[in-house]
């Protein structure tokens, strides 16, 4: 049988009861086919990227395991989008629910459809900080640790985390 492989989804939401589309999206990573959910980071909001006339985003990390290959767990997060009516109106612009594959294992992927691990990654507070509160210890495959990018980003006045 195909190996349980750890990975990281990025969730992301500024539309429609953020907070909501986060915690439902978090509950039905756990329901995918061949997949667990190991753990989720807690909720931060944060300031978009790009135009600034809308929202905050609300964003979480999971750590699931999976046996799904890396495409079939991208068909599965794009049905999950698709179901969470996902509205993107224009780039960078607001959206009901977004899911980036962040690592996939220590592969490295190029393919058409998916990048791993996710080129964007290393560049987002919104990424990094609930990524290395999750596994703390994490590497990526290049060997980086994700807390010392973390903690190199980390700036106070983008992210927070959502109080309780
Ligand atoms: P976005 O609208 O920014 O979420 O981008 C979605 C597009 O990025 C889709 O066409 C995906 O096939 C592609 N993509 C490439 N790499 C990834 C990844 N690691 N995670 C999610 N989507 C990806």
């Amino acid at each position: 049988m195909t190996p349980l492989v750890d990975v990281y989804v990025g969730l992301g939401s500024n539309l429609e009861d953020p907070i909501a589309q986060v915690r439902l999206a978090l509950e039905a990573l756990g329901t995918l086919p061949l997949t667990e959910r190991v753990a989720a980071s807690r909720l931060y909001v944060s300031r978009p990227l790009g135009p600034q006339d809308q929202p905050d985003f609300i964003n979480a990390v999971a750590h699931l395991r999976t046996r799904l290959s890396p495409l079939a767990l991208l068909d599965q997060l794009q049905a999950l989008e698709q179901r969470h009516g996902r509205v993107r109106r224009r780039h960078w612009g607001p959206r009901t629910l977004d899911l980036d594959l962040l690592l996939y294992g220590d592969e490295c992927l190029e393919l058409p459809r998916l990048r791993v691990p996710h080129p964007e990654m290393t560049a987002r507070s919104f990424v990094l900080l609930p990524l290395a509160e999750l596994s703390p210890q994490l590497q990526l495959p290049d060997g980086r640790p994700v807390a010392a990018l973390a903690s190199a980003l980390a700036t106070s006045d983008e992210i927070e985390v959502l109080p309780e």
